[in-house]
């Protein structure tokens, strides 16, 4: 359904992805580890169309139409969302607002009513956005608001860095219920107690390791947990290079 081929991709000149493929079937969720610099986030804002990621070579098919040369809003329409950081000038609307807003263009919130009671979010309804949130906090709203698009796809960037076990806890029941609704999901996570706690539900059909843009390995979870627990990103991708 989502499929990368060969994707060579540069930012600002710099050669940062150097030939990534990996295919993503209906309904699966894929995890997307490496080293800090590696490229995970270029892949994610690649797929999603952003300004200054030039893809030199390669293809980004999706639903069998090579999206590379679309522009990001009409990727956004046909279901790629990104779970990008919200900008500033949101301040002072509150996520009642926000979210009313959004209905115009997406439909009803109560279609998601789903992911507000497990993240917990309605009692921001009526606080300005993101003012005085703990990380946690934001970063439930954010996952939230990525929901009220209504992905067919989800591109989520680390939206469980530096939170609590708790909301760590509900990010996984979200993630659980979108597979379950049949949306692709790429994740890109550091956070081991809640990959270990996906891979044990079943949830993780496919581990990537990113290191400086190349793929150093993909697999099933618990073959990639035991590579990374033995050698280590770097060990992983010399692995890589002496098999060719
Ligand atoms: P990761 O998400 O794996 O930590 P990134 O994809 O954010 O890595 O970054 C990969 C490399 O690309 C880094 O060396 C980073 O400095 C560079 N890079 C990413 N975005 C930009 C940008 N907008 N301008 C310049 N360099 C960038
Ligand atoms: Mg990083
Ligand atoms: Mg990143």
């Amino acid at each position: 359904m989502l499929s990368v081929r060969d994707l060579v991709v540069e930012v600002e000149g710099r050669r940062i992805l150097q030939g990534i493929s990996m295919d993503i079937g209906p309904g699966e969720l894929h995890v997307i580890m490496g080293p800090n610099g590696a490229g995970k986030s270029t892949l994610l804002n690649t797929i999603a169309g952003l300004r200054h990621y030039k893809v030199v070579s390669g293809s980004i098919i999706f639903q069998g139409i090579n999206i590379v040369n679309k522009p990001l809003y009409e990727r956004a329409r046909s279901g790629i969302v990104l779970a990008h950081q919200f900008p500033p000038a949101l301040k002072g609307l509150t996520l009642r607002e926000l979210v009313s807003a959004m209905e115009r263009i997406y439909g009803s919130a109560r279609d998601v009513e789903w992911a507000a009671d497990i993240l917990d979010v309605k009692k921001f309804m009526d606080r300005p956005l993101f003012v005085g949130m703990s990380g946690g906090e934001r970063k439930r709203v954010e996952l939230y608001l990525t929901i009220l698009q209504r992905p067919r796809v989800a591109l989520l960037d680390e939206p469980d860095s530096g939170v609590d076990i708790e909301t760590l806890e509900r990010i996984e029941e979200v993630l659980v219920e979108l597979k379950k609704r049949g949306v692709l999901v790429l994740l890109v996570s550091h956070t081991m107690y809640l990959l270990e706690r996906l891979a044990a539900r079943n949830i993780i059909d496919n581990v990537h390791v990113i290191v400086a843009g190349r793929l150093a390995a993909s697999g099933d979870p618990k073959k990639i947990f035991e590579m990374l627990k033995e050698a280590g990103f770097q060990g992983i991708a010399e692995g890589a290079r002496v098999r060719g």
